[in-house]
This record gives C-alpha cells, sequence and structure tokens, in this order.
C-alpha cells in the first residue's frame, strides 16, 4: 500500500472556505478515520486527494510524490461511496470484475476470476456472485460496492460514510468486517463519516474536523481521554458529555482560568446524601437493560450519568454527586491542563 499526506490544502467555494489549511498524513497500512458533521468539509477533503477537486493552495502527496495536479486516473486510488453506485443489470461477478476489465490494465479473465472470487470470499458474498446486484439485500449490494474497490488493490481506499444508508445492525455487522479485511490486506483506508462510534472502533487514529480545520488528530482513546477543546470532547461518548458553567463548582479545586468543566458520564457518580458539597435532584431515570441513564438537576442545569439498574433511583430523588476526574476548558473552549 502507500501513505498520503496533504500539505496545507485549502479550497474555497465562493465564499465558503470548505477546506483550512488542513495538513495531515495517512500512514501506510493505517485506517484514519475523519470525524465531522455536515459540511465540515470532509467530502471535499476527499475529492482533493483523488483530483475530482484541484486545491486552491497547498499540495497533495502520494508516497512521497507530488500529485496536486495529477489527473484522477493517475492517482491509483479506490473510491467507495454513500450510495453503493452499482451496475444493476449486472451479477454480482460482473461488477465485482468490471474495474478489472478496463482495455488499459489488460488483465486476463482467469486473474480476473481468482481476484473477484478471493474479494468475494472476504466479503462472504461468495454465494451471491451469480445474483443480479438488484437482488441483494442493502448489507449485500454494499459489501460489493465494497468488493469493487478492493479487487483492484489500489494504494489507497478513501471512503465517505459507506455504512450510512444501512440499518443499525448491518452497520454494526460491517464495521467489525470493514476493520478486519482492513486488518488482513495491510490496506491504508481514509474513511470519513459523523458517526462517532465508527470513528471509535474502526480508527488508528482519528481527526476531529470542524468548518474545514482539523482541531485534533490522534489514537481514538486520546482523543476521548484528552480532548483538545470542548467541542472535540463533545464529539465523542454517549450520551453526550455534560458541561457545567466552573462558577457552580465552588468546591471543587480547578485550575485558574476555568470557565466550563466537562463531565464524562462514566465520571460523575450518584451517592445516597451524606453531607458532601454537590448535591442533585434526579429528574428522569431511562431504562436501557443493561444500565440506566440518569438525568438530573444540579443548580439549575441538567446533567446525565450512567447507573446500575439495580441502583434504586427516582424522579425526584436528592442525591449526592461525585465527580472524577474533569475536563476543565477556558473561555473560549480550549482545554486547560489539570
Ligand atoms: P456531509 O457530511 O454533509 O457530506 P462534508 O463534511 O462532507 O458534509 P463537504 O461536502 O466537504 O462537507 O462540504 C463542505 C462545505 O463546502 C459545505 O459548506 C458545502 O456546502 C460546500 N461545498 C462542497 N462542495 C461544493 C460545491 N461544489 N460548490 C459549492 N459549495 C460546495
Amino acid at each position: 500500500m502507500a501513505d498520503v499526506a496533504l500539505r496545507n490544502i485549502s479550497k474555497r467555494f465562493g465564499t465558503v472556505a470548505a477546506v483550512r489549511e488542513l495538513s495531515l498524513s495517512v500512514n501506510d497500512g493505517e485506517f484514519m478515520v475523519l470525524l465531522g458533521p455536515s459540511g465540515a468539509g470532509k467530502t471535499t477533503t476527499l475529492r482533493l486527494i483523488t483530483g475530482l477537486e484541484t486545491p486552491d493552495s497547498g499540495s497533495v502527496m502520494i508516497d512521497g510524490r507530488d500529485v496536486t495536479l495529477a489527473p484522477p486516473g493517475a492517482r491509483d486510488i479506490a473510491f467507495v461511496f454513500q450510495q453503493y453506485s452499482l451496475y444493476p443489470h449486472l451479477t454480482v461477478y460482473d461488477n465485482l470484475a468490471f474495474p478489472l476489465r478496463s482495455p488499459a490494465r489488460r488483465i486476463s479473465e482467469p486473474i480476473i476470476k481468482k481476484r473477484v472470487e478471493q474479494t468475494a470470499e472476504l466479503l462472504h458474498i461468495a454465494s451471491k456472485l451469480n445474483n443480479r446486484a438488484t437482488r441483494l439485500s442493502g448489507g449485500e449490494m454494499q459489501r460489493v460496492a465494497i468488493g469493487r474497490a478492493l479487487v483492484r488493490d489500489p494504494s489507497i481506499y478513501l471512503m465517505d460514510e459507506p455504512l450510512s444508508s444501512l440499518d443499525a445492525k448491518l452497520r454494526a455487522e460491517l464495521r467489525l468486517e470493514l476493520k478486519r479485511i482492513q486488518l488482513e490486506l495491510g490496506a491504508t483506508i481514509l474513511y470519513v463519516t459523523h458517526d462517532q462510534v465508527e470513528a471509535m472502533t474502526m480508527a488508528s487514529r482519528i481527526g476531529v474536523i470542524k468548518d474545514g480545520e482539523l482541531l485534533q488528530l490522534g489514537k481514538p482513546r486520546e482523543i476521548y481521554e484528552s480532548p483538545s477543546s470542548s467541542y472535540v470532547a463533545s464529539r465523542l461518548g454517549t450520551p453526550q458529555i455534560n458541561f457545567l458553567p466552573a462558577r457552580l463548582l465552588s468546591d471543587v479545586p480547578l485550575p485558574p482560568g476555568t470557565e466550563t468543566v466537562g463531565i464524562r458520564t462514566e465520571h460523575l457518580r450518584l451517592a445516597a446524601r451524606n453531607g458532601g458539597p454537590m448535591v442533585g435532584r434526579v429528574h428522569r431515570v431511562e431504562h436501557l437493560g443493561e444500565q440506566n441513564h440518569v438525568h438530573l438537576d444540579y443548580k439549575g442545569e441538567m446533567l446525565v450519568t450512567l447507573a446500575d439498574p439495580h441502583q434504586p433511583l427516582h424522579a425526584g430523588q436528592e442525591v449526592e454527586l461525585d465527580l472524577v476526574q474533569p475536563l476543565c476548558f477556558d473561555g473560549a473552549g480550549q482545554r486547560l491542563p489539570a
């Protein structure tokens, strides 16, 4: 496989700065996920790498080669889109073989057959090779679409929310499979999504992107445990991290300049009243089976935390709050060292 580097890439569309001074490198064999909300510039970043867009400034390097101005065909990249983009009238076999049959490639049919069969095995769709693409389930179609990228054996795979059109169960299944395939092939993947679970479960590194800017790049745990800003902290974790104005925590020692405190649900514990300084009132308990989400009111602010389903809690009850490892942010939302 290969590595890809973006150096200070910017791209505007009229007045919209879709990508701003973005630099990152995807290492050989890495699964990098760009995580960001709609309009963050994720698709534009991928299109700049494929050559479907040309940057206003900055450069795109593949394997150390400057390809900023090279046409898409010269870049050896495979792109998997959100929609399956299959040829409906062709069989699964022919859909998979299609990228290999271009006259320029001059690959013999026996080799094509071998590659198609290997890819189908890898994606667990070998029994569907003779089906027409339209006779497949959504999950199978998306596997074929991924397979069309895999058969080509390109230097890098770019994937634009390839699982977002699937239902939750299939998404969870294909998430595992994509990760397995990536490890098996040692593939270099740059994957974009707004789904934090996909980012946390598949990425070797996550880049958090907003308004065309890369805010933080690091291993999933690093980003989760040491977010650089309140925005990054809010992108990871379900239920979402709690934010409290620091003035409501006069009894907790905080670094100077702290304006907002971020408390992850697992760092907010509830206990019976025992004379401690922080007392909240249970507002609502949601039963999710293996755990409860407890919504509480603390000095007029709503907080959410997790509780064991066996812990007896009911609306209106007063509870004592115990904070572990609060994250501290300044007035601009930047993280302060603890
Ligand atoms: P989504 O998750 O919704 O696909 P995204 O993070 O992929 O969003 P982009 O599609 O890269 O975001 O768009 C970034 C910004 O650039 C948006 O404000 C979008 O409206 C704008 N934009 C993208 N492509 C064009 C274009 N061809 N012409 C004009 N504006 C564009």
